[in-house]
This record gives structure tokens, sequence and C-alpha cells, in this order.
């Protein structure tokens, strides 16, 4: 079987679906050959010359991507996935709610394999790479906010002085934030925490957190907020405009914001309005890591830094990019554990499990049809 390992080519994508490492496991059953696009690696620091050592070939953009089965970060634009094999494998981050996308990786006769479906079981955890890269990006959103503040972030007594340690609120406790808050507690800051998920208060605490409640009003509201496989759910009205309240008060206090609350499939729940953004104090940093998904900020804009009333917006993408050798050394040992599924690492045989659940789960397209989910 041919391996293909294309270069990213979407504005901003550092990352590559194999490095070095994870190369030289495809190749240990010499059963396989790998080729890799040349450059593929080099936004994340890993040269052709590491590839080749590994056992990969150095080719063009065709070859990499007419593979029998190509690794992918993204999903391929439409001139990508004009040079896709029909019958061939593809596996990635392949946006599964975007429609057409999937429908055109149908049309051109792949199986579709999008990881942002990867249950959420135990045996699921190492291949997981909305975990890999949320963790990179929480821990990312801590530095940049630290970068674009005027201040310290921990507590400093000096012979000039006393500083105050900043104060942080994350919202939104998922992978992303939890690694936000080690890491602003790592850096001296004192933190509040919040999400809907009411499981997650322990957490917070024991890294250190203060739990910001937004009392439940009635059991629908409760069972609304645990959510489903780990996942938020959107909570009602009334939940909103509460947490909106409780928001607007404890930001007149923050230093640094720090939001990445997100549910799979929808618009990122808006949790900091621009009133409460002109509430708060100047000099204070927001990132926010949902702008992707539209924001969780109201006035965040994509790809920029923007100042209102004194207040620093950081609306940057793709944080995980912005630590491309580890963040593609995670992705590729994610796809790398993915695919032990089906690939033998010793005998080098190749059968995907098709009633594996996380088989089922991932798979997007095949035989030129869109797989519906329920
Ligand atoms: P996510 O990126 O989908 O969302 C980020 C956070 O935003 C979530 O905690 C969510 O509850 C929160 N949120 C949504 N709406 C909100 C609102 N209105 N207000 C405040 N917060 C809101 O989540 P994620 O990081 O992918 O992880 C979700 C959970 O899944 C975590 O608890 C994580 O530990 C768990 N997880 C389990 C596995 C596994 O068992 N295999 C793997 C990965 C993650």
């Amino acid at each position: 079987m041919l391996i293909g390992i294309p270069r990213e080519t979407r504005p901003g994508e550092t990352r590559v679906a194999a490095t070095p490492e994870t190369v030289k496991k495809y190749a240990a059953s010499g059963k396989h050959s790998i080729v890799v696009e040349a450059g593929a690696g080099m936004l994340a620091s890993y040269p052709d010359a590491d590839y080749e050592a590994a056992g990969a070939r150095i080719v063009d953009a065709a070859t990499a991507l007419s593979a029998d089965l190509v690794l992918k970060v993204r999903g391929p634009t439409a001139d990508e996935t004009g040079k896709l094999k029909s019958g061939a494998i593809l596996i990635g981050n392949l946006n599964p709610f975007d429609a057409a996308a999937i429908e055109s990786y149908a049309k051109a006769g792949v199986t579709g394999f999008a990881l942002e479906w990867l249950p959420r079981i135990s045996r699921a955890q190492s291949m997981d790479v909305l975990s890999s890269q949320a963790n990179i990006a929480g821990y990312k959103a801590v530095i940049m906010a630290a970068f674009e503040y005027g201040k310290f972030m921990p507590m400093l007594m000096t012979a000039a002085g006393t500083v105050k340690a900043a104060r942080v609120l994350i919202m939104g406790v998922g992978v992303a934030g939890l690694q936000a808050i080690a890491t602003a507690k790592r850096l001296g800051a004192v933190i509040e925490a919040s999400d809907v998920r009411p499981s997650v208060k322990d957490q917070v605490e024991s890294l250190g957190g203060k739990w910001m409640d937004v009392p439940y009003a009635n059991d629908e509201e409760k069972q609304i907020a645990e959510g489903v496989g780990g996942y938020a759910r959107p909570m009602p009205p009334e939940w909103m405009a509460r947490q909106a309240g409780i928001v607007h008060e404890r930001c007149k206090a923050m230093d640094i914001v720090i939001t990445t609350a997100l549910i799979p499939g929808r618009p990122a729940p808006k949790l900091i309005k621009a009133e409460t953004v002109a509430a708060m104090k100047p000099g204070a940093v927001i990132v926010d890591l949902a702008i992707e998904q539209g924001g969780n900020v109201e006035g965040a804009e994509l790809n920029k830094v923007v100042v209102k009333n004194g207040v620093k917006i950081v609306g940057i993408p793709n944080l995980a990019a912005t630590l491309a050798t580890d963040a593609s050394a995670l992705y590729a040992r994610n796809v790398l554990n993915f695919l032990a599924l089906s690939l033998n690492a010793k005998t080098g045989d190749f059968a995907v499990p098709k009633d594996d659940e996380i088989i089922i789960a991932t798979l997007v397209c095949e035989s030129g049809q869109v797989v519906a989910k329920k």
C-alpha cells in the first residue's frame, strides 16, 4: 500500500499529519511505501531529509495526494480533492459538519474518516485529535494573553512596591480550558472558571481555580447542562441570560478572560456581551478561542487583535498551528493510533474493522456515498 502525506495548503496551516517518528512506524513492516510531499513538514520543523531517513520517499503534491491511504491534518481543498484517487482512504480533520466538503470527498470516490467524530470513550483517547490540539490551544491562549497584557501575571513583592497577581477568568472548561487554568496557575495568576457542565466544578477546584457558579432554575436546565457524550448542549435562553449577568459582574474585576466554549455543529455561544467588554478595566485582555465558530465574545474579529474601550480582544484562530512541531507530533501519533485499528505495525496487514464503533463513528463517506449519521 502507498501511504501519502501531502503538504497542508490551507492558509495559516503549519502542521503535518505524519512526522519522521510515525513514518518510521508505518514503514517498519516493509510492506508499505510512504511518500511525503516535498516541504510537508517544513513549517513544523521536520525537514525532508528526516522523512527520508525514516524510510519515506520525497515526492510532488500529485503523487502524495494520489496514494492509497492519504493522511491529512485538514480536509482537502477542492484542488486537492481533484487529485485524490478513487478507492483511496482519506483520514484527517475532514470537518464533518461541512456537508458540501463531505459530498465532494464522496464524489471523489474516497473512503473518508473524520477524526473530529472519534467517540469519547477511553479506547479512543490516544486518537483524540480534538483533545491533543485543544490542549495546545489552551496553553497558547494564556501565553498570548500574557504577551498582550501590560502587567505581570504573578504577584511580586519588590523594593519598589508590590505588584498584584492577575485575575484570570476561564469560560468553558473542556480540554482547552483545563490547560488554560493549569498554565495561568503556573504563571501565578488568580483563577476563576465556569462551564455549563456541572461535572467540571471538581476539576477546576483541583487545579486551584475558583468555580464561578451559574445556578440552575430547575431540573430540566440541569439535565440539559449535563450535555451528551462529554459535549455541551445549547442552554435555554433564561440560563444564558443568568450566566451573562454573573459574567458581566465578574468580568469587571478580571484582567484576563479566556473563552473556549463550543457546542459541536453549532455557532459558538455568545458569553461576553459588548456591554460587558465596555465595563471591563482598560488594559484587560480577552482571548476568544472559539473565534473560528463565530466567537464567544461580541466584537471579536477573526485573525485580529481589536481594542474596544482599552480592552484587547484576541481573535487569532488555530492556535495549535502556532506550536506546529508539538502539535504535529501529537496529531501524527493520534493518526498512528487510529490507524492501528486497521494496520498491524509488525506484519503490515491492513484490514478496516468495519464493526468497530470507532470506525463506524468516524466514517463519513464510502463507495461514492455520504454516510448518514443518526
Ligand atoms: P468543547 O471544545 O466541545 O467545549 C469546550 C467547553 O465549553 C466544554 O467544557 C463545554 O461544556 C463548554 N461550554 C459550552 N457551552 C457553554 C456555555 N454556554 N457556557 C460555558 N461553557 C460552555 O469540549 P472539549 O474540550 O472537547 O471536552 C469536553 C469534555 O469531554 C471534557 O470534559 C473532556 O475531559 C471530555 N473528553 C473525554 C474524552 C474521552 O473520554 N475519550 C476525550 C476528550 C475529551
